[in-house]
């Protein structure tokens, strides 16, 4: 890869398992601004999810001491066929659990299985968010709506998107075009990097994206 330094860099991480431990660890190394979206059930007990297991409440306290947390929701299953009084209950509990659990404000949500549209960001401005995360890939800035936050590369996964690519290369690809105005937003699920064993390739991105 290319070497490439001075770009912005951001970026967030879904769904609240162990595996974003390790994923708080690299991104205070890398001094990476990081938000964590946490789906609010993963507070009522101990189901495994792949390989990693749910964060404890413990645990989620230790991490909202060093990163702002947003919501992924209650379920974190796709939206855009409930009702409204169903989303409602999806977006207005999050909030108000992470905010008693983290004592932080919790403004910023991750939409769960692309459910954005515009009653969902309607809604969300109803319920005091400012902002929201797509699952969008291939963009270089965060977009002009704070309502549909566009990311650059998901790690961990080798999206139909990238053509036929895997995600190093794609990210590769994007950090050819990127320039000194460039956001380069990174998310994804820290549980399928801890599965595909993908931390290495992760770290040796940071150090290019980074400038170490
Ligand atoms: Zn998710």
């Amino acid at each position: 890869m290319k070497e490439k330094v001075n770009l912005k860099v951001i970026a967030s991480w879904d769904d609240g398992t162990t595996a974003d431990l390790k994923m708080a660890e690299m991104m205070l190394k890398y001094d990476i601004p990081t938000i964590f979206y946490w789906p609010s059930y993963i507070s009522r007990g101990n189901e495994l999810a792949m390989t990693s297991s749910w964060l404890s409440e413990k645990q989620c306290k230790e991490i909202a001491s060093r990163f702002e947390i947003g919501s992924h929701s209650v379920n974190d299953i796709s939206m855009k066929k409930m009702q409204i009084a169903q989303i409602s209950r999806e977006i207005n509990d999050s909030k108000k659990h992470w905010q008693d659990v983290t004592g932080q404000p919790i403004n910023s949500f991750a939409y769960p299985k692309n459910s954005m549209n515009p009653l969902m960001k309607a809604l969300l401005k109803g319920a005091g968010y400012t902002s929201a995360r797509t699952s969008l890939t291939g963009f270089l800035n965060n977009g002009t709506d704070p309502f549909e936050i566009k990311c650059t590369v998901q790690i961990g996964i080798d999206r139909i998107d990238y053509k036929n690519k895997c995600w190093e290369l794609f990210a590769e690809e994007m950090i050819a075009k990127a320039n000194e105005d460039s956001v380069f937003h990174i998310f994804g699920n820290p549980w399928d990097i801890e599965t595909f064993g993908d931390w290495e390739n992760l770290e040796n991105l940071l150090k290019i994206l980074t400038g170490r």
